[in-house]
């Protein structure tokens, strides 16, 4: 193929981006921030690999397990085995490209262990693991636009997709400059615009990821995948903006939870899970921690100070800043939020959603995570899927493109210009702030038959009202014409997580407290005309 449309510029898009240009495709890539304000540099934690110096006893089948194994088993063997197996491979690739991993006094590479990890094997970067990839991939990025082989495009948000007979052609995209659609025509699309916060308002997560494209494409044709399957963090604080991220990173350095009780502290994880107990995965905690129905609080203050300096520096600024705590001396009072989504679109082993030449790639796309994900393998998942994509696009010959998709665009167009002018009765905020409240009320850590049916009868009114939506110039435009997707993908979320009748992962049903061995396949949901179908997977029926 010659040409790919790369929409979404974290550390998936730029990763995929980067290698279609170093085949010699030509890339347009597209988001409407530079990547350097991508979600991607919120990661602070880090990115796990087994490499040739692991930590005694680990192995590259070791990594393959926990994942799946902390997964529930959702996700397939050979998708893992992939990632697993290629993770040394991306941490050399990183360090050559100018990513520089936090090493002991001796050089030697610094690993910690996150929750569901059997070793130490999550390569980080000080406490800004993040930051350091993105710009190392900005780096290599520009290069290679100097070369003529990356064209960027800022401003732009995601319309939909222009597909004709089950084949994409390209893109239609809203320029938030000039307010006007515009198509790009390219032989393959890869999707890259992240997760889904927005659906839940405030989450640890980027505003920028509201699942709107994921949401669109979806009526469009695209099946969505596991969207049942959302992770609450354990450890978070409130603050005005967001829910901010406590790393597991804390716990991975040693840091207990507890609750007061009596005057004394209860351990109530190590009580549980023994020595473990901290590093339990974040499914676990969550629901740990909710179940106590008390105030939790993470401890780290028995930490000599250069550790907490050294290792956990941006958790002790962003404590002061936020709740003007010294983790130093003070405990952090901590609650689980929405973090992750192990669901989204559905793809096959090289990414290429049901849609010929549609491809999804890092956190839109659902491959690797199964019902729950480990910390540090979504930054692993994101370059690795990107790379997976790219191999395939660069290998694949053009479809020979003819449909003529002016009258398609001019209709959207119009439709767009009558909702800019639309006076009707709901403004679109009102709607996107009802829509998170039903989330946060009918999806959270644990659900039941009677809240979902509930939830889904709010969406239903939502969506009924949503083509009488008053445009609202208090927000981007973007803002107002994104709710239909996100109110669809909305739907389709508490369908899925209605239609699993079980407990697995992040999926907790108090009416159905067990995992059912008969259900050890991922779940499937398509959109036709206003009717959401979910369907187990039937190639995916996986080992339990
Ligand atoms: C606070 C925090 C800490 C984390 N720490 C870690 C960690 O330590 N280790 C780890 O492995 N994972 C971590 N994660 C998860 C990880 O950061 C993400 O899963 C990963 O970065 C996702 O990368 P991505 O490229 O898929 O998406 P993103 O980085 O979210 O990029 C999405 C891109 O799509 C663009 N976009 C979105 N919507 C549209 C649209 N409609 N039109 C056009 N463009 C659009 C955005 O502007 C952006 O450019 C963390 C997540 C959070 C929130």
């Amino acid at each position: 193929m010659d040409k790919v449309v790369i929409v979404g510029s974290g550390i998936a898009g730029l990763s995929c981006a980067i290698r279609c240009a170093g085949a010699g495709m030509h890339v347009v890539l597209v988001s409407p921030f530079p990547s350097e304000r991508s979600q991607s540099v919120m990661a602070a934690g880090g990115i796990n690999a087994v490499t040739s110096d692991h930590e005694s006893g680990d192995s590259v089948s070791s990594h393959i397990e926990d994942t799946l194994k902390g997964g529930c088993y959702l996700a397939g063997r050979m998708a893992v085995s992939g990632l697993c197996s290629h993770a040394e491979d991306i941490i050399r690739y990183l360090e050559g490209i100018g990513t520089v991993f936090s090493v002991d006094e001796k050089g030697r590479p610094m690993r910690r262990a996150f929750g569901g990890q059997s070793f130490k094997r999550t390569y980080y970067c000080g406490s800004g693991t993040g930051k350091i990839i993105v710009s190392a991939l900005v780096m290599e990025a520009r290069r290679l636009e100097a070369a003529g082989l990356i064209t960027r495009m800022l401003w732009q948000h995601f319309h939909s997709a222009l597909i004709h007979e089950g084949v994409c052609r390209g893109v239609l995209l809203f320029d938030d400059r000039t307010g006007n659609l515009h198509p790009i025509y390219a032989d393959a699309v890869v999707m890259a615009t992240g997760g889904q916060n927005a659906l839940f308002g405030k989450t640890t997560g980027s505003t920028q990821c509201d699942g709107y494209a994921a949401g669109m494409l979806f009526m469009q044709g695209a099946q969505l995948k596991n969207l049942e399957f959302i992770q609450y963090h354990p450890t978070t604080i409130e603050t005005p903006q967001k829910r901010m991220l406590i790393s597991e990173a804390v716990r991975g350095e040693g840091g207990r939870l507890f609750y007061q009780e009596d005057g004394k502290r209860v351990y109530f994880m190590e009580d549980k899970y023994g020595e473990k107990g901290n590093l339990m995965t974040r499914d676990v905690i969550s629901r740990e921690m909710e179940s106590t129905g008390r105030d939790i609080f993470l401890d780290v203050s028995f930490l000599d100070k250069a550790t907490i300096d050294n290792r956990l520096g941006e958790v002790r600024d962003l404590c002061m800043k936020y709740a003007h705590l010294d983790i130093c001396r003070d405990p952090i009072p901590v609650a689980p939020s929405v973090h992750f989504f192990m669901g989204g679109l559905a793809v096959h082993l090289n990414h290429e959603t049901n849609l010929r030449n549609l491809f999804a790639v890092g956190e839109c796309a659902s491959m690797y995570h199964g019902a729950n994900r480990l910390g540090g393998n979504s930054l692993l998942a994101a370059i690795y899927s990107g790379n997976v994509a790219a191999d395939e696009i660069s290998g694949r010959a053009s479809d020979e493109n003819t449909h003529d998709f002016t009258l398609e665009i001019e209709k959207k167009k119009e439709a767009l210009a009558r909702m800019f002018d639309s006076q009707s009765r709901f403004p679109s905020l009102y709607i996107r702030n009802m829509l998170s409240d039903t989330m946060r009320k009918n999806l959270g850590i644990v659900r039941e038959e009677s809240s979902l049916r509930h939830g889904i009868e709010e969406l239903e009114y939502y969506i009924s009202i949503a083509d009488q939506i008053r445009y609202d110039s208090s927000v981007n435009p973007y803002d107002n014409y994104s709710l239909t997707g996100i109110l669809a993908l909305a739907r389709a979320t508490l369908e899925c997580a209605l239609e699993r009748k079980e407990s697995r992962g992040s999926h907790y049903r108090s009416d159905y407290p067990e995992t059912d061995s008969t259900q050890s396949f991922a779940s499937l949901v398509s959109y036709d005309g206003g009717k959401y179908t979910v369907c187990p997977d039937k190639e995916c029926f996986y080992e339990s």
